[in-house]
């Protein structure tokens, strides 16, 4: 057995769509060169799909900009992340963490709670003093 990093090809089963996942330590038999998922392998598929499934979706990201009506700058004030970040996500070109993902899936389902962040302008400590900090 020949132990590689190789493609691993699957489907996604919330799409439905086939996809390669790059580098999975796989083995290869020597005599009849079948391929097999090592355990090391075998987790790095899972944690690789439990990853993407929970990845919003550019879909999701337009989304949340045409409920709100929001442009890219603004979200990003809003979302408190670089100004370049958010075109980038919905370029694909950079990837949005799970935890940031679950966040814009709640503003976007809790109109609510999107118009408190938005009203209050947590833009700069000066736009939220201090004595604002106090619980009440
Ligand atoms: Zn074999």
């Amino acid at each position: 057995m020949v132990l590689r990093k190789l493609g691993f090809k699957t489907n996604l089963e919330v799409e439905g769509k086939a996809v390669t996942i790059p580098k999975v330590e796989m083995e290869r038999c020597d005599n009849c060169e079948e391929t097999f998922l090592t355990p090391a392998g075998s987790r790095y598929v899972d944690d690789w799909l439990d990853e993407k499934s929970e990845t919003i979706t550019t879909e999701e990201l337009q989304k949340f900009l045409i409920q709100y009506q929001l442009t890219q700058k603004q979200a990003a004030e809003i979302l408190k992340i670089g100004e370049k970040n958010f075109s980038r996500w919905l370029n694909g070109r950079q990837r949005v963490s799970a935890s940031m993902s679950n966040y814009i899936r709640t503003l976007t389902a809790v109109p609510e709670a999107f118009e408190t962040l938005r009203k209050k302008q947590w833009k700069s400590p000066a736009a939220f003093p201090a004595e604002h900090r106090q619980p009440r």
